[in-house]
């Protein structure tokens, strides 16, 4: 059996607009790298040069290695290298992609054969680390690659490969993010939601699911509407209004929120002026007097071994 293994997990967006907690896709624009060394020593220790906790239990991949020793009665000593590259903290699910990467390491190097909705499961652990419960939308679309429907109670993950010509805008503005951004986030959400705007946006999210099914990247942008949640959200985000009209106007099919934010994102197709959407994003930022990096992206595979 092989000591050491590394596994490069990408970035994912969460929600895409009316899919709460439900929805979530995996992004090609950046990677984590988790390598997992067997050690002789009896723990589990990270090591990192990036600015996360390198306490096992307050690092997400820290806790996908140490439960699933437990949960698979594994005794070795596992030191954690991770090098990352999603930057953290900005709603493209950088604690998931360590997470995923941890659990797809774990799960080669102990030769487990783990099933997806089993990886999901151990990567979703992790997730406690960043904001504080557990969730399943970002490293299911880390783990799985493509577009992922997370169903709960039991864990069902449902994947759907996007339609090749799907391309997606990120803007990313340069906000200094409180460590506890998803919870503050989680925080502002309606406790109680109107009826008219549950079916608003259910039509919305059945009818994302309809275009990934259709291979239809129109209908997924045109139906990227969140009645609910970015209303409450969009005052966290200096220059969001701006920022989203202005994408429109430049050609985006649709504009939500990227996961719990501050990151925007924009869906459109590889005919679509996608530079001139990026232009018309970091303007919408500078508005508001913010610096802001636009990444243009395609759906990724999800988590893969390092060649
Ligand atoms: P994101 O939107 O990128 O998923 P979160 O707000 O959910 O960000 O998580 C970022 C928080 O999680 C940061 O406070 C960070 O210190 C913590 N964290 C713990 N472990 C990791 C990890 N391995 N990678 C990134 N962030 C981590």
């Amino acid at each position: 059996m092989a000591r050491s293994i590394t596994v490069v997990a990408p970035s994912s967006t969460a929600n895409l607009g009316p899919g709460f907690d439900v929805f979530g896709l995996a992004l090609d624009a950046f990677f984590d790298e988790v390598t997992l060394t067997k050690k002789i020593t009896k723990n589990v220790s990270i090591q990192t040069g990036d600015d996360i906790p390198t306490n096992p239990d307050k690092n997400t991949a820290g806790l996908v290695v140490k439960n699933m020793m437990k949960k698979f009665n594994i005794k070795d000593g596992i030191e954690i290298k991770i090098k990352k590259n999603v930057p953290a903290g900005y709603g493209m699910g950088s604690s998931a992609a360590s997470a995923a990467a941890a659990a797809v390491a774990f799960d080669k190097l102990y030769r487990l054969k783990l099933d997806g909705n089993l990886l999901v499961e151990c990567a979703g652990v992790g997730e406690k680390a960043s904001a504080g419960a557990i969730h399943y939308d970002n490293v299911a679309a880390s783990v799985l690659g493509g577009f992922v429907i997370v169903r709960t109670n039991p864990l069902d993950i449902i994947k759907i490969d996007p339609p090749a010509n799907l391309r997606m805008v990120i803007g990313v503005p340069h906000l200094k993010v409180p460590k506890k951004k998803t919870k503050v986030s989680r925080g502002v959400i309606p406790k109680k939601i109107n009826f008219t705007d549950s079916i608003l946006n259910l039509s919305n999210a059945s009818a994302i699911v309809a275009g990934f099914m259709n291979k239809d990247s129109e209908l997924i942008g045109k139906s990227i509407k969140d009645v609910i949640v970015e209303p409450a959200r969009k005052q966290l985000i200096p220059g969001f209004s701006k920022v989203k009209e202005n994408a429109l106007k430049a050609g985006a099919l649709g504009v939500t929120i990227s996961g719990a934010g501050p990151s925007v994102i924009a869906f459109s197709n590889s005919s679509g002026n996608l530079k001139k959407i990026s232009r018309a994003i970091s303007k919408g930022f500078i508005s508001a007097k913010i610096q802001s990096q636009t990444i243009i992206c395609k759906p990724s595979i999800g988590a893969s071994i390092k060649k």
